[in-house]
């Protein structure tokens, strides 16, 4: 039986189902989901992401962490964690980058948070010279100081949606008519996880909350309060988010999120407002939220470019100008992009963040 018609079995048994089933179902089912049965990756796949863009991206991020390691007191044993690694590009670039980093390698225990069993194996593959570990999640993290990177991870993460009606909220939900999907509205019910969002949000403004994303940050700022380290967090996304931005890629197009569950990429922004608040609750530092661009400029890969393009001419060069174009110009990845870094309370932060 297909995903859809599985679906549309269960919303015919137990009537409409959230915006985050749908999700979860859409991209994790065991056997049918868009994440377990495929990689995704790359021009022949759905959607493509910076370290797929270009090397220059995961070489800096990697010395950012290593700078924070050294910033830190070189910790003997810390964990090197990425959270969602695709096909182990963004990992395989960090630890190219900092092989020179004296001592660096040694301490790092590296650790890879994945769901799909698909991507697992590409990720063994790239990674082969370094064993990683795989952990089911972050709460199985050692506990040690811990340095961690999340691109384009929060943005997989489940969302429900919600309308405000008064001061009440009505919940967005998938249903079926006639063998095809369609949102409706729930009850109109108090929401306690929003009740901040009555001073912004007016009737029929749609709001977004990523409960998942909460018990993982949480995790994160805990270990690094008690243990030291950092965190980067990558996505597109905003500070308090107002508005639908569930979205469905398929072949690089955006298509109805609805439409072909199980065979598109379902998305939505990531809102880093209840990130920094779950930080912070947990005695953990973060910085200002910085577009990707700024960031990537501040750690140097306009320098990174030119180094690299002296190799290059015809159409390596082209390309090498045009990922950068694309990781950083405020047209394409470095508005829309964001980074928010997590560091101790008594530690500087993160290179290339601001407190
Ligand atoms: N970070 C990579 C890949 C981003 S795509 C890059 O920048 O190229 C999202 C990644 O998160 C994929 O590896 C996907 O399989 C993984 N993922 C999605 N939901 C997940 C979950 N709930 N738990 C663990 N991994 C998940």
């Amino acid at each position: 039986m297909s995903l859809k018609d599985q679906l549309i079995a269960r919303i015919q048994q137990d009537g409409p189902m959230s915006v985050s089933d749908y999700m979860t179902e859409c991209l994790l089912h065991p056997t049918l989901g868009y994440y377990t049965t495929r990689d995704p990756l790359g021009a022949a796949g759905d959607f493509i992401t910076a370290p797929e863009i270009s090397q220059m991206f995961g070489e800096l991020i990697g010395l950012c962490l290593a700078q924070s390691w050294m910033d830190q007191g070189k910790p003997v044993r810390f964990t090197l964690c990425e959270l969602g690694p695709g096909r182990g590009t963004l990992m395989a670039d960090i630890l190219r980058a900092t092989r020179g980093v004296a001592g660096f390698h040694d301490a790092a225990q590296i650790v890879l948070v994945e769901a799909s069993p698909v991507l697992q194996l590409a990720q063994a593959d790239t990674l082969k010279e370094y064993q990683p570990d795989w952990i089911d999640g972050v709460a199985d993290l050692p506990d040690q100081p811990l340095l961690l990177v999340a691109n384009e991870f929060f943005d997989a993460l489940p969302i429900r949606q919600f309308l405000r009606e008064g001061d009440g909220w009505c919940e967005r939900l998938v249903g079926e008519r006639d063998g095809s999907f369609l949102f409706g509205r729930g009850p109109t019910e108090p929401q306690v996880a929003l009740t901040d969002r009555l001073s912004d949000a007016s009737d029929d403004d749609l709001v977004e909350l990523c409960a998942a994303a909460i018990p993982i940050l949480t995790v994160i700022a805990g270990r690094i309060a008690s243990h030291g380290g950092a965190a980067l967090i990558v996505d597109y996304g905003d500070w308090r988010s107002l508005g639908d931005t569930l979205q469905a890629l398929q072949n690089h197009e955006s298509v109805d999120p609805l439409a072909t569950p199980g065979q598109a990429d379902l998305t939505a922004h990531v809102d880093f407002e209840p990130l920094a608040v779950a930080t912070r609750a947990c005695g953990c530092r973060h910085t200002r939220l910085t577009p990707q661009g700024v960031f990537l400029e501040r750690l140097g890969i306009t320098a990174r470019a030119q180094a690299l393009s002296k190799a290059l001419s015809g159409s390596e060069l082209d390309a090498l100008v045009t990922a950068h174009r694309r990781l950083t110009h405020p047209d394409e990845m470095g508005n829309l992009f964001k980074v928010m870094g997590l560091f101790p309370a008594y530690a500087t932060p993160p290179p290339g963040l601001e407190p």
